[in-house]
């Protein structure tokens, strides 16, 4: 049984076949889907899709391209659509340096923010960081404690910073990229995290693994990625992926009354 532990799945791209794709992926064996809303837009589709699909869970934030649209109101409403059933963590939320689609003072203003209303929720967070790895981890650093742990989720910085992640308590969750030829860095990171902290996932419909590149990513496709990690590791992929599955379920659904089957 396979996890994919982040996608977005309410994005346009699935609005023609998502109900096809959910089942395809259940077909595919996987027994669980977080799906990441990542704008004010998309809450109540998250919320349509995971009452509508035993299988697949939710998650809220305002992602840090998006982050000059956070705001006292907007904090509100995810506070509220959180208490939703099956709203299990809090994100993604973060840096991102490389797009830059918001101010950096924004963004980091959105991060520190919304990690403390994730801490005071008691929710896990979803952290997306890219080109701001030292201003992550100062902030992680200073905020960690508080919170209920979380996921760095699209991995993409060195061994040396996993580490530093890994010791504030964090799950890693690996993606696609790693099928990709130039995979070193991540390889190492992914050989290296202990068997209670990996995760894998699609970030669907981006990032589609080889031999797909090129075409839409879907959550079943997160197969292909654990299959390249089981090798590095040189683990069984089916044992990889029970693995996997229980960190989900202790990172995300530990509050959840009953897990679906
Ligand atoms: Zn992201
Ligand atoms: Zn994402």
């Amino acid at each position: 049984m396979f996890v994919d532990s982040h996608c977005h799945l309410e994005m346009e791209s699935f609005s023609k076949d998502r109900d096809q794709i959910i089942k395809k992926s259940a077909d595919e064996g996987l027994k669980y889907i977080l799906t990441v809303g990542t704008e004010e837009r998309y809450f109540g589709k998250v919320a349509e899709i995971v009452n509508g699909n035993p299988m697949v869970y939710g998650a809220i934030g305002i992602h840090p391209h998006n982050s000059k649209d956070f705001n006292k109101n907007v904090a509100e409403t995810i506070r509220v659509s959180l208490k939703q059933r099956k709203f299990v963590g809090y994100g993604e939320i973060g840096l991102d340096f490389f797009k830059n689609y918001s101010p950096r003072d924004a963004q980091i203003k959105a991060f520190r923010e919304q990690l403390a209303q994730a801490a005071d929720e008691g929710l896990p967070i979803i952290v997306h960081s890219r080109n701001a790895r030292t201003e992550t981890l100062q902030i992680l650093g200073e905020m960690y404690r508080k919170g209920s742990g979380g996921v760095i989720h699209c991995y993409s910085y060195d061994l040396e910073t996993a580490k530093r992640l890994l010791d504030m308590g964090f799950y890693i969750s690996i993606p696609g990229t790693i099928t990709y030829r130039n995979a070193e860095e991540i390889a190492k990171v992914a050989g290296y995290i202990p068997d209670e902290r990996i995760l894998a996932e699609t970030d669907a419909p981006f990032l589609t693994p080889h031999p797909h590149r090129g075409k839409r990513n879907v959550p079943y496709f997160v197969k292909l990625t654990i299959r390249r990690i089981a090798e590095i590791r040189r683990q069984e992929t089916e044992a990889l992926a029970a693995k996997m599955c229980e960190n989900f379920v202790r990172l995300f659904l530990n509050n959840q009354e009953a897990p679906a089957e």
